[in-house]
């Protein structure tokens, strides 16, 4: 039981490490998803960073 605790943490610290590992590679900043509504009324996830807002 204690290892399937052990094990679930590991999983989340390990996604939390791979979030903080995404960097631009343009400018090496942490890259930012936004959820963002279209016009169709749709969520789509969009990245922010320096020039990938376009
Ligand atoms: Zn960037």
């Amino acid at each position: 039981m204690a290892d399937v605790k052990k094990s679930k943490t590991n999983v989340t610290a390990r996604q939390e490490a791979k979030q903080a590992q995404q960097l631009c590679r343009l400018c090496g900043n942490p890259i930012q998803v936004v959820m963002q509504l279209t016009p169709s009324g749709r969520k789509q996830m969009v990245r922010k960073c320096c020039g990938a807002n376009a």
